[in-house]
């Protein structure tokens, strides 16, 4: 398992390599001469936001199906551990600056009737394991 939250340095090392990538954005935007005069404060930063927005949006829809990959098929039911296969539904995510669609995995046991969430991450051998929180509503 690799580890589970990244170091100061390394967050900061993203934001930097972000950074590069607004220059990018900007001459997209306005091209090679830049926006301008004419162009407002305003503007300018809703062009910021929309590249930030579509940055957050793209980062966590990549992450998230690497996460759902990693989980494979099935995952065991945490009240009778039978394999249970793994199904996924949609649902529309707000996140820090943006808006998603989460295809999440969910998987339910037709022993015991209930919905589970698989666990995002595996723990290690000899971890103790969170309990997923079991869904609210019947299907
Ligand atoms: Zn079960």
């Amino acid at each position: 398992m690799s580890q589970r939250r990244l170091s100061p340095q390394k967050i900061q090392e993203i934001r930097d390599l972000a950074a590069q990538w607004g220059k990018i954005v900007a001459r997209r935007a306005f091209g090679e001469a830049g926006p301008g005069t004419q162009v407002d404060f305003r503007t300018l930063e809703q062009v910021a936001a929309a590249a930030a927005a579509g940055l957050t949006e793209g980062t966590l829809a990549t992450l998230l199906e690497q996460q759902a990959q990693a989980l494979g098929t099935e995952a065991p039911c945490p009240d009778c551990g039978r394999p249970c296969l793994l199904d996924y539904e949609d649902r529309p995510l707000a996140v820090q600056g943006g808006h998603l669609t989460l295809h999440e995995p969910v998987c339910h046991c037709p022993d015991c009737r209930r919905d589970f969430f698989p666990p995002a991450g595996r723990a290690a051998p000899g971890q103790p394991r969170l309990q997923p929180d079991p869904l609210t509503e019947d299907h």
